[in-house]
C-alpha cells in the first residue's frame, strides 16, 4: 500500500540504525511533523507506530534526511489499527544479541568539536568528548545490545549534568552511551617507557617529547598509535629503525585540512573522506618540495594521509604546527596492540613516553586505508569506521557459517541470519600475536552474535593457519579457491547470482592443481567457476626468495625468453643486478626445476616487470614494485606490449623482448609503466571481447593499483564493471567470498550429507 494518504503507519527498518543517533533523530522528525506514537529497537529491527496528518512527510524525512552514520538496508511501511498516544516516545529496546549491525566507531563531530572550542562549554578541550553522533563505538562494546552497561565505559559514573543529558530525548547526547565530562569521565595519563607515572600535564608532556624529535604512543579509538615529527629525518628514521620498517610508506597526520592540502594535492572526492564522519587514512598524490621528510614514503609519490579524529588527537595539535605520522603501534605486520602493558612490554624501546588514559579499548581495529580511484572508493584495509561491515542477505540461513579467510591482511566473516559480518583487518597470520588475535576475532564475533557456527569455511592452502584452525575443530568446513571467493567476494558486495567474467590477479594463492596461482580468469557464478585463462605460469627463483627479489623473477622471464649465454650479454638492469656466477647458478635451478615452483601470478608479473625496467631489484614491502612503477605512470598515449594468448594462456615473452630493447633508451620508465598499464587492459579486453554479455568482476591486491582501477572504470564503464568498494579488494575479502560461497551452497536442512569437507 502507499503511506501517502495514511493517517496511521506502521514502519520497521532495518540497516544500521543503532548506536548512531537513529531514534533520537525519528523522535525530533516526529516532534517536527506532529507525529504521535513510539520508535523502539527490536530484533526485527526499528520500528516505529506513526499517527497524524503528516506521515508521508515524516517517512520522506526518514528515508533523507539520515544521521550521518546511519545507513537505511530496507524500509517497510504499512497500515496500522489507529490508537491515542499523548505525543511521540523512544521506547526501551527488546533487543537480542544477534539481530542487528553492530554500531561503528566514528570521527569526532564538527558540533563537538566546536563545544570543546568554546570556553564557556563545560567540556572545554575535553578529551573524550562525543555524542550521539560521533565518538567510540565497536572498540568499546563488551556484548551487544550497545548499552553503556556492556561497554567500557560502565566503570564511569554519570554525573547529574551527564545524566540529564543522557535522558533528554531532545539533546544530542540522548542515549550517546560513553557520554562523560571531566567531572566524571575517564582520565589522561603520561608515562615515560617503563610505565613510571610523570606528574604535569600529561598533553604538555607529550608535545614537548614531540617538540624534541622523540616518538610517544598515544592511545587511540582501536589502538594505539605511534606518533613522531613528520617534517624530522631523524626522528622518523629513529621510528624507522625502533619498528624495523625499513620502507613502508608511513601515515601522516595533519592539523587541518588546510595544513593537509599544502602538503598533499588532493580532489574533491578525496577531501570528501578526509573531512567525512569517519576520517580514515587516504592515499592521494605527495605535493613535491614540502618540509614533509623524504623517509616517509621513499620513492614514491602517494602518501596515506588523514586529520585528528579524536578529541585527544585534536589536543596535540592545539599547539604544535608540524604534520604527525601516526602509525599502528605493533612491530611490522603484526596486529595493533591496546594495552599499556604490551607498549611497554614490546614497544618499550621504540616509544619515549605514553600519552594514555583508563578507558580500556576492548576491541583492537587498525585505522581504515582507502583510495580513489575515478571517484570511487578502494578499500586497501578494513578498519575503524567500516568495520564491522554488515551485508544484508535475501534468505535467512538455516546454519550458522564461519569463514576463516586467507593468511596475509587476515579478516573473517561470520553468516548469521540474514547477515553476512566481515571482520576488521586482523594482520599477516603466522604469529603468536597475530594468530592470538584472529583466535580472539572469532570469540568476538561468537559472542557478539550468540553464534555456534556449524559450518566452517577456509583457503585451500594446507599450510595457512587459517585453514588448519578449521580443520581442527571437527566442525564440518569446506576449502574455496583462492582466486574464486576474491570473484565471490565482488559478487557479494554486489548481491551478484549471475555468471561473471572474473578477473583474480593477485599475490600468490594455492591452486586447484596444486600450484601458485594468482593470474586467474575465470567464468564463475554462486556454485562454482571454469578457469578460461590466466598467465603463462613462470618460475620463482627459489621460492618465497623470488617475492622479496624481484630480480629473480624478472631472471626467470628471461630464461623462457632468450638462451643463457645470450642473457649474460643483455644490456638490462636486471644482469647488472646480479655477479655473472649467480645468474649461472639460477639458471641451473631454473633448468632442473629446483626450488623453483610455477606461478600465474599477477602480482609477482608486476613484480618482474619492475626488476625488467629498473625500478627496483629488491623489495621491502609487498607491492612496491608496484607502487614504484605507478609513480612513473603519466597520461601520455600508451601502445600495449605485445602478447600472444593460446587456449587462454597469456604468453607475455614478446613483452619481455620489448621491455628489455626499450631499456637500453635514455629515461624509458615512464614507457615501461605506461605500456605495462596498457598490456594488462589489454589482456582483460581480449576476454571481454570473448564473452561480452557477461559483466565483469574483479579482485585480488593487484587492483589496488589505482592508474589500473582508473583506467579500468574509464574503459568499461559502471554497467558492465564490478569492483568491490565497501570491502577490501585485496585479501582482506577473501573470508567474504568463502562465506558468500556456503551461503549459496549449503545443504538444505532435510539434506544430511552434501556439504563436506574440499
Ligand atoms: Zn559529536
Ligand atoms: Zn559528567
Amino acid at each position: 500500500m502507499s503511506a501517502e494518504s495514511s493517517y496511521n503507519i506502521l514502519i520497521t527498518v532495518k540497516g544500521v540504525v543503532q548506536g548512531v543517533g537513529f531514534r533520537p533523530f525519528v523522535y525530533r522528525e516526529a516532534l517536527a511533523y506532529s507525529i504521535n506514537g513510539f520508535v523502539i529497537n527490536t530484533p526485527d529491527g526499528v520500528v516505529i507506530e506513526a499517527h497524524g496528518e503528516n506521515t508521508d512527510l515524516f517517512v520522506h524525512a526518514i528515508k533523507t534526511d539520515l544521521p550521518p552514520r546511519a545507513r537505511i538496508d530496507s524500509i517497510t511501511v504499512e497500515p496500522c489499527e489507529d490508537a491515542e498516544y499523548e505525543g511521540f516516545e523512544i521506547r526501551e529496546s527488546t533487543l537480542g544479541g544477534a539481530s542487528a549491525a553492530i554500531p561503528l566507531d566514528s570521527a569526532l563531530c564538527p558540533a563537538c568539536e566546536a563545544e570543546m572550542d568554546d570556553p564557556s562549554n563545560r567540556r572545554y578541550r575535553y578529551p573524550f568528548i562525543n555524542c550521539t553522533d560521533c565518538g567510540p563505538r565497536y572498540t568499546i562494546i563488551q556484548t551487544p545490545p550497545y548499552d553503556r552497561v556492556r561497554t567500557s565505559m560502565k566503570h564511569f559514573t554519570m554525573c547529574p549534568a551527564c545524566e540529564a543529558e543522557y535522558t533528554d530525548p531532545a539533546s544530542r547526547r540522548y542515549h550517546a552511551e560513553p557520554i562523560s565530562c571531566p567531572d566524571c569521565g575517564p582520565q589522561l595519563h603520561f608515562c615515560d617507557n617503563s610505565g613510571n607515572a610523570m606528574t604535569g600535564d600529561p598533553v604538555d608532556l607529550a608535545l614537548s617529547l614531540l617538540k624534541e624529535g622523540k616518538i610517544i604512543a598515544l592511545k587511540g579509538l582501536g589502538g594505539y598509535h605511534l606518533m613522531c615529527d613528520a617534517t624530522s629525518d631523524s626522528a622518523v628514521e629513529t621510528l624507522r629503525l625502533r619498528k624495523h620498517r625499513k620502507a613502508k610508506p608511513l601515515a601522516v597526520m595533519f592539523r587541518t585540512l588546510e595544513q593537509l592540502e599544502r602538503y598533499a594535492q588532493i580532489s574533491e572526492e578525496e577531501k570528501k573522506h578526509i573531512v567525512g564522519s569517519i576520517k580514515p587514512i587516504v592515499i592521494v598524490r605527495a605535493r613535491k618540495d614540502t618540509d614533509l621528510s623524504s623517509l616517509i614514503a621513499p620513492s614514491i609519490d602517494r602518501i596515506g594521509v588523514f586529520l585528528p579524529y579524536t578529541p585527544l588527537h585534536r589536543r596535540l595539535f592545539e599547539r604544535i604546527d608540524f604534520p604527525l605520522v601516526a602509525t599502528s603501534a605493533n612491530i611490522s605486520d603484526e596486529p595493533i596492540l591496546i594495552r599499556r602493558s604490551e607498549i611497554i612490554n614490546r614497544l618499550g624501546r621504540v616509544v619515549d613516553g605514553i600519552l594514555d588514559h583508563d578507558r580500556t579499548i576492548i576491541n583492537a581495529l587498525d585505522d581504515a586505508v582507502i583510495q580513489l580511484a575515478y571517484g570511487k572508493v578502494v578499500m586497501l584495509r578494513m578498519g575503524r569506521g567500516f568495520a564491522p561491515h554488515t551485508l544484508a542477505h535475501t534468505v535467512s540461513l538455516p546454519k550458522e557459517i564461519l569463514a576463516l579467510g586467507a593468511h596475509q591482511k587476515s579478516t573473517i566473516a561470520l553468516g548469521v541470519k540474514e547477515n553476512m559480518v566481515l571482520s576488521g583487518h586482523i594482520g599477516d597470520l603466522g604469529s603468536v600475536e597475530a594468530d592470538g588475535y584472529f583466535e580472539r576475532t572469532i570469540q568476538t564475533f561468537k559472542r557478539f552474535y550468540e553464534s555456534v557456527p556449524e559450518y566452517w569455511v577456509h583457503d585451500l592452502h594446507p599450510a595457512y593457519y587459517s585453514t588448519r584452525y578449521a580443520v581442527e575443530t571437527k566442525k564440518e568446513h569446506y576449502g574455496v579457491q583462492h582466486h574464486y571467493a576474491h570473484i565471490l567476494a565482488c559478487m557479494a558486495e554486489y548481491g551478484l547470482h549471475e555468471k561473471v567474467l572474473g578477473f583474480a590477479f593477485d599475490g600468490t594463492g594455492y591452486g586447484d592443481d596444486g600450484n601458485l596461482w594468482g593470474g586467474e580468469i575465470m567464468i564463475a557464478d554462486t556454485h562454482g567457476y571454469t578457469r578460461i585463462g590466466c598467465l603463462k605460469p613462470f618460475a620463482l627463483l627459489g621460492g618465497d626468495k623470488a617475492i622479496k627479489e624481484p630480480r629473480r623473477i624478472a631472471l626467470s622471464l628471461l630464461f623462457e625468453r632468450y638462451p643463457l649465454e645470450e642473457v649474460l650479454s643483455l644490456n638490462s638492469p636486471v644482469i647488472d643486478a646480479f655477479l655473472p656466477h649467480e645468474i649461472r647458478t639460477l639458471h641451473h635451478m631454473w633448468s632442473k626445476k629446483i626450488n623453483a615452483p610455477l606461478s600465474s601470478s599477477m602480482g609477482r608479473l608486476f613484480d618482474g616487470v619492475a626488476s625488467l625496467g629498473g625500478f627496483v631489484q629488491t623489495l621491502d614491502y609487498e607491492g612496491q614494485g608496484g607502487m614504484m612503477m605507478e609513480s612513473f605512470v603519466d597520461e601520455s598515449l600508451s601502445e600495449p606490449f605485445s602478447f600472444d594468448v593460446c587456449e587462454g594462456v597469456i604468453d607475455l615473452s614478446k613483452m619481455v623482448g620489448e621491455i628489455v630493447e626499450l631499456t637500453t633508451l635514455p629515461d624509458p620508465k615512464g614507457v615501461i609503466a605506461n605500456r605495462f598499464i596498457a598490456t594488462v587492459m589489454a589482456m582483460m579486453e581480449h576476454f571481454s571481447i570473448l564473452h561480452p554479455q557477461l559483466p565483469l568482476a574483479v579482485g585480488g591486491g593487484v587492483f589496488q593499483n589505482r592508474t589500473l582501477m582508473e583506467r579500468l572504470y574509464r574503459r568499461f564503464g559502471e554497467k558492465r564493471f564490478y569492483a568491490q568498494q565497501q570491502t577490501p579488494i585485496n585479501d582482506g575479502s577473501i573470508a567474504l567470498g568463502q562465506l558468500y560461497y556456503a551461503v549459496h551452497n549449503l545443504p538444505s536442512p532435510e539434506d544430511t550429507g552434501g556439504f563436506t569437507n574440499g
